[in-house]
């Protein structure tokens, strides 16, 4: 099954220091993902220099931006993982 993570950003005012760990490692990994395709804004899925977060893959986070829909979507370009992150602005 596809492991797809939806990330909605006008959820994200809440206290940073309250999250556990591996959500904060998430959170991280997420702004990673935005600062890269925001810096490039592809259309088209195109590979960053973003590691899969997923332990033991070592494949690359391809992104693109959706302005229509106000979103950043992203996939490893070896396992199932990908995601998108909505309401960016
Ligand atoms: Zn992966």
């Amino acid at each position: 099954m596809e492991k797809t993570f939806i990330a909605n950003m006008s959820e994200s005012g809440n206290d940073f220091k309250k999250l556990p760990k591996s959500a904060r490692e998430f959170t991280c990994f997420l702004d990673l993902i935005i600062e890269d395709t925001l810096k490039n804004l592809p259309v088209n899925f195109t590979p960053t220099y973003i590691r899969c977060n997923k332990r033991g893959c070592y494949g690359i986070i391809s992104t693109k931006i959706d302005f229509d829909e106000n979103a950043i979507e992203w996939k490893c370009s070896v396992c199932p993982t990908g995601g998108a992150i909505t309401n960016l602005f």
